[in-house]
């Protein structure tokens, strides 16, 4: 089941954000191997740049969002997805991150690293 990794745990997959996600270790259960997602959310009160970090083994995750800063996401399988249907799944998280390993397992994902 989804859920945040706790305090010491995301202090422990900050210490790996040289390697690239594939070699990082999920510090809840062990496993070598994060997935990352990108979003670019648009809204009147301008974009927000939104990532997603999780654990396709035991679905810990990380979510985060900032200014764009100039980043650009690249080929994203949920583009064109109704903005209000992709707020309604990142609601329910073991549901977005199960459609996210899906995309993955087809091939949609990973993406391009912003630049
Ligand atoms: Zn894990």
């Amino acid at each position: 089941m989804a859920k945040n990794f706790t305090a010491e745990e995301a202090q422990r997959l900050a210490a790996q954000w040289e390697l690239p996600h594939a070699q990082r270790v999920c510090p809840s259960c062990g496993h070598v191997g994060m997935r990352v997602y990108y979003h670019m959310y648009h809204s009147v009160n301008g974009d927000r740049f939104i990532t997603y970090l999780w654990c396709p083994v035991c679905h810990a995750f990380s979510g985060s969002s900032g200014p764009p800063r100039g980043r650009k996401v690249l080929n994203d399988p949920l583009a064109s997805m109704d903005p209000q249907d992709l707020l309604a799944l990142d609601a329910n998280m073991e549901k977005m991150l199960k459609t996210l390993d899906r995309l993955w397992e087809q091939g949609k994902l990973p993406q391009e690293r912003p630049a």
